[in-house]
């Protein structure tokens, strides 16, 4: 080990995982993975080795049979066709072609075995992609502006930065080991495509004067995150250069990993350690590490897009645009993959970006080829002209596959959102999020709708409920959501949410929003 774990010497302050860590790298899991339970198979893995599991981007899967779900980083959400076609073989392949878009930009799969995993670390690696990493205590996927290098309302390409970020700590052993998990956001469109408020450490887009002349670079948030206990990341009195981005998130990342709390799991992310230190605190600790940084700038974020695009939008580069597709609930299956990467190729540049709201950008397709495009066949039901309530419906994995899960989501989303499209006209978007437990990967508190599952007693026993929270936004006027009182069950759900939207669209007044009702 390079660095000194200095938190170490006193291992009584340390819950179970911390120790698992410290007795076995869980980086090193991908080796014995390949050379060992591959071989064995399921029943020879120990459970220290299937926590560690997470570092290879591999969860164990519901209901604990030896199937896994993997995560492949997609950092900026941005591939080419050729990772598109590999990420479909290996759903065809191996993952029953199911292929989910999660909420980080990020590709999901299910149904591998352990014995599968050698050959799709091998598949993957040859086309430049990682599941390492994109789960356990360590840098995850770095989210990012999906139109990054064709966006009109970027200050700047964020690609190489992302790039550069990513490369050094991918795989880096000084940074294998934090107190949870950690995630970074790096976006210089002005509409926060990126939700920095909910990353551990973020960038946003500012200018600065210096020495008489206007400097283009970002903004830096830190301590963000969801969970049980949600935190928006609180903004530190600093203006980063594009070239001070690594260093920066050096220094970052390595306060999290020498101070960050490694007593109980549930208080570890660096949410509480921001909010303890306060920004003050740590912008004077992060100075210690990187030296001198500016003041703040002018913050160039000037609302939030909420990370959707569909339709067909012009790009910065004349003559050219993207066309934003709809993926309901985030769920496509290989062949449509395969035939995205296809069209890609044949009308565009070999180029698809993943969002965060799970949905798909097809980018660079030159204007007159637009009509032909739209023609294809794959776009009947990833359309770019979607329903309006399916178009904004996100959900998490659920009980299908979660592990944690108390109820089931995704389909249960999907039909709530075709009832909505059936029963309310309404002439807006409202964002609808569901997940099945307190974790919040399917980011409920950001929703003008959340919904996190729970159960509730009947005459007939237990069964699948609902806690519905309304208002929440990102942006210059961030807000996690509120409860509103009471539990509905799963079956009522969708007529709830119609008498609830309709009163909103009852009693409104002029312009207001459903985050402002
Ligand atoms: Fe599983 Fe809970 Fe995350 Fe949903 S929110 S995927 S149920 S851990």
């Amino acid at each position: 080990m390079a660095y000194e774990p200095i938190w170490a010497a006193d291992p009584s302050k340390l819950n179970k995982v911390e120790l698992q860590k410290l007795e076995k790298d869980g980086l090193d899991v991908i080796r014995t993975i390949i050379e060992k339970y591959a071989h064995e198979g399921y029943s020879a893995i120990t459970e220290d080795d299937m926590n560690r599991f997470k570092w290879a981007g591999v969860y164990e899967q519901k209901p604990k049979d030896g199937h896994f779900m993997m995560r492949v980083r997609i950092n900026t959400g941005a591939m080419t066709s050729d990772q598109a076609r590999a990420l479909a073989g290996i759903a065809r392949d191996y993952g029953r072609n199911l292929v989910d878009v999660t909420t980080r930009q990020a590709i999901q799969f299910h149904w591998l075995t352990v014995e599968n995993l050698p050959d799709i670390f091998k598949r993957l690696e040859a086309v430049g992609l990682y599941s390492y990493e994109a789960c356990g205590d360590c840098p995850r996927t770095i989210v990012g502006n999906p139109l990054a290098g064709i966006d009109k309302d970027e200050l700047m390409d964020t690609r190489d930065l992302v790039e550069e970020v990513n490369s050094f700590f991918l795989l880096n052993r000084d940074f294998s080991n934090l107190p949870r998990k950690y995630k970074m956001s790096i976006s210089a469109n002005i509409y926060n495509t990126a939700h920095a408020e909910i990353n551990d450490l973020a960038y946003t887009p500012a200018t600065k004067v210096i020495d008489g002349e206007t400097v283009t670079g970002f903004h830096v948030w830190v301590g963000g995150g969801l969970s049980a206990k949600p935190h928006l990341a609180k903004k530190l009195d600093v203006f980063v250069r594009p070239d001070e981005v690594l260093k920066v998130a050096v220094g970052v990342t390595t306060i999290f990993r020498d101070f960050g709390y490694r007593e109980k799991r549930h208080q570890a992310r660096l949410k509480f350690l921001v909010a303890d230190w306060g920004p003050e605190k740590f912008l004077e600790e992060l100075k210690k590490l990187t030296g001198e940084l500016e003041t703040a700038g002018e913050d160039r974020i000037v609302g939030w897009n909420a990370a959707y695009f569909d339709g067909v939008h012009p790009q910065k580069q004349e003559g050219l645009s993207y066309v934003g597709l709809n993926v309901p609930v985030g769920r496509l299956d290989a062949d449509e993959l395969t035939e995205l990467a296809r069209v890609s190729d044949e009308y565009g540049s070999g180029s698809i970006r993943t969002t965060m709201s799970q949905n798909i950008i097809v980018p660079n397709i030159p204007n007159e080829k637009v009509a032909a495009l739209l023609q294809e066949k794959v776009f009947d039901r990833l359309t770019p002209d979607p329903k309006r309530f399916m178009s904004r419906t996100v959900s998490c994995t659920g009980n299908e596959f979660c592990n944690l899960a108390i109820v089931e989501t995704k389909e249960r989303a999907r039909r709530v959102a075709e009832y909505l499209d059936a029963h309310v006209d309404l002439e807006e978007e409202v964002r609808i999020h569901f997940i099945g437990c307190p974790n919040a990967c399917g980011q409920k508190h950001i929703a003008d709708i959340g919904l996190q599952g729970s159960l509730v007693k009947t005459p007939e026993g237990m069964v699948d409920a609902f806690d519905i929270a309304v208002g929440g936004i990102l942006g210059p006027n961030a807000q996690l959501n509120k409860a509103l009182k009471g539990r509905v069950k799963g079956d009522d759900v969708a007529p709830v949410l119609a008498q609830l939207i309709l009163f909103y669209k009852e009693n409104r007044t002029g312009g207001e929003s459903f985050h402002q009702f």
